[in-house]
């Protein structure tokens, strides 16, 4: 702010706190939500605090629709050189060579990066097959119901869900194979949202050439471990590959597109994407998140980076161990990644109930349709994930504590269902928070909820500068 700096623009001088206290207690309450709690949504993780600085900076101002060199606005020589930087990076963190792959960079998210390279791949119409969402698919892989497309990617296209082999409850090639003679799809896509286990690009690749499709990975959840090279390298057999930037990559918010350039299949291919992206399903960059995205891929082209994502896996590995050790019955037994699927059918308990006493207790899950379940309406399991955690430090003792606060926790939602004397959902929550005569659930739930809190404290959480203190708003019984 200068001298003369008039009225009306003070304001862009002052800090948020000033400003607008009321966003910045919203934003000091989450902070104090996730430094006291422990986050295990298999989607989420905690970003660097160098990405948060490049998240927030003054790249947010420019305008630069187009591509490095060819952009519809002046005064985008820095603009290029961040783009082509997080490019090289890109291709960097995946081990894979400029010379056969490319990337677009600017994808809002991975929703958004799948129906860009949905447009780039199919004509509208056009038939696709992608891992049904009960069996663990994402809703932009062609997601139907019996009433409604749910998504651009149904309601544009047409799709057809493969699944899981029941019996092994791993993805079923065959099944898959048999129902692509029938269909005919122009593209497969593989990847998803809630599968312990790896995937089989090669034979998903066979299955594509059978009919002339396109393969394409969607390995969002994955895309640390695949960095990594912790996990099977779809680069080697897909077309495209799309991610997300913000689950184990433990980036900002956004998505991106690789496609390869290589021989008469992907002659165009590139051209395709670029413009599939812009003009066709986005307008401007959000270039704030590419210099976010540049500086998370430049943490995963590190050593370091190998030694997290092996954590990462290690502390899923640890965690179901001893969930198994407790008798619990969890999808294909355990993982090969950063996430677990654990069935509660077996406890006549439903994921909604547990993802509740989850969060009366500062554990954060979610609930997820396991193999088999009957109604998509009733997740009968709930995805647990350690790449948050991993990023506050735990290890694999640390995640058999965590295994042993999701086992209280589960005891505890059983004694809670039985003493609210009901099903339904209200009745449980009244019974898990309000104290009555001769019942004992409430108060055990405060009980594991300190502990739990006590836990959660010990604990670093990345991006937070100032010392943490209890924002108003917060009541806390301890
Ligand atoms: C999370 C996810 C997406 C969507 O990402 P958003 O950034 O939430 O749009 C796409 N595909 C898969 C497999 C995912 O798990």
């Amino acid at each position: 702010m200068s001298q003369s700096t008039p009225e009306f623009n003070k304001v862009l001088y002052a800090p948020l706190s000033e400003v607008d206290p009321v966003v910045q207690n919203i934003i000091d309450k989450e902070t104090w939500r996730q430094y006291s709690g422990l986050e295990l949504i298999a989607s989420e993780n905690l970003t660097s605090r160098a990405t948060m600085e490049a998240n927030g900076s003054i790249l947010t101002n420019k305008y630069s629709e187009g591509l490095p060199n060819a952009r519809y606005y002046g005064g985008n020589e820095w603009i290029d050189e961040l783009e082509v930087l997080c490019r090289d990076r890109a291709l960097k963190a995946f081990h894979l060579d400029p010379a056969i792959w490319g990337v677009n960079v600017q994808p809002y998210s991975g929703s958004t990066a799948n129906f860009a390279a949905l447009t780039a791949l199919l004509q509208p119409q056009d038939r696709l097959m992608g891992l049904g969402l009960p069996d663990g698919g994402h809703l932009t892989h062609g997601y139907y119901t019996a009433k409604k497309k749910m998504t651009a990617s149904s309601i544009y296209f047409q799709s057809f869900p493969y699944g899981l082999d029941p019996s092994t409850q791993l993805i079923d090639y065959s099944t898959l194979a048999s129902q692509a003679r029938i269909f005919k799809p122009r593209l497969i896509i593989c990847g998803a949202s809630a599968y312990p286990r790896d995937w089989d690009y090669e034979a998903l690749r066979k299955v594509a050439d059978e009919h002339g499709a396109s393969l394409m990975a969607d390995i969002a959840h994955t895309s640390g471990l695949v960095a990594a090279q912790e996990l099977a390298d779809p680069f080697k057999y897909c077309d495209v590959v799309t991610t997300t930037t913000h689950k184990t990559l433990r980036g900002p918010r956004a998505g991106l597109i690789f496609f390869r350039k290589d021989g008469e299949a992907h002659k165009d291919l590139e051209k395709r994407v670029n413009d599939a992206v812009f003009p066709a399903c986005q307008g401007g960059p959000h270039n704030n998140t590419i210099a976010g995205i540049a500086t998370t891929l430049l943490q995963a082209t590190q050593p370091s980076w190998k030694v997290y994502a092996q954590q990462v896996i290690k502390n899923a590995q640890a965690l179901a161990d001893e969930l198994v050790k407790h008798g619990y019955k969890l999808q294909t037994g355990g993982t090969d990644n950063h996430l677990v699927l654990w069935d509660l059918r077996p406890l006549k308990l439903t994921g909604s109930k547990v993802e509740k006493i989850g969060d009366l207790l500062g554990i954060t899950i979610n609930k997820n349709a396991v193999s088999g379940d009957a109604s998509a309406q009733v997740p009968g399991g709930i995805r647990i994930g350690t790449a948050a955690l991993t990023s506050r430090d735990m290890r694999e003792e640390d995640l058999r504590t965590v295994a042993g606060f999701l086992h209280r926790a589960v005891q505890l939602a059983l004694l809670v269902q039985k003493e609210s004397g009901s099903k339904l959902l209200k009745d449980f929550v009244r019974s898990a928070t309000v104290p009555a005569e001769g019942k004992v659930g409430a108060q055990q739930v405060t009980e594991l909820r300190r502990e739990v809190r006590a836990f959660a404290r010990r604990w670093p959480v990345p991006g937070i500068t100032s010392p943490i203190v209890r924002p108003a708003g917060i009541e806390e019984d301890d």
